[in-house]
């Protein structure tokens, strides 16, 4: 067996810096994963050998009140102030605003 992708296993750092970089690291083991599964497939062996556990990005997920999407809770804490007030500046919601003046 000289296929080195399968004897190179590389240390992953479990740093979340950001939500970009733990989107980037989730699509970094999802390719890495699948290439994986490919040399294992190739090799004769079979998916059920491997123990490929699916990215749990959606687990910490926050429903948001205004719009009812979703977002993890770095992008949902900027979200959600942001779309209550566009739901507020809709026109006809105006003329509170206006009242005040
Ligand atoms: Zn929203």
């Amino acid at each position: 067996m000289n296929i080195k992708s399968v004897s190179r296993v590389e240390p992953e750092p479990h740093i979340v810096k950001s939500n970009w970089r733990r989107k980037h690291e989730d699509f970094i083991n999802a390719i890495r994963s699948a290439k994986q599964m490919q040399v294992h497939l190739a090799s004769g062996g079979k998916l059920s050998d491997l123990a490929i556990s699916p990215p749990s990005d959606n687990s910490d997920y926050v429903k948001c009140p205004h719009c009812s999407r979703r977002f993890s809770q770095t992008v949902a804490s900027r979200h959600i102030p942001k779309c209550n007030s566009m739901q507020s500046n809709k026109p006809g919601l105006r003329n509170t605003f206006k009242a005040k003046h």
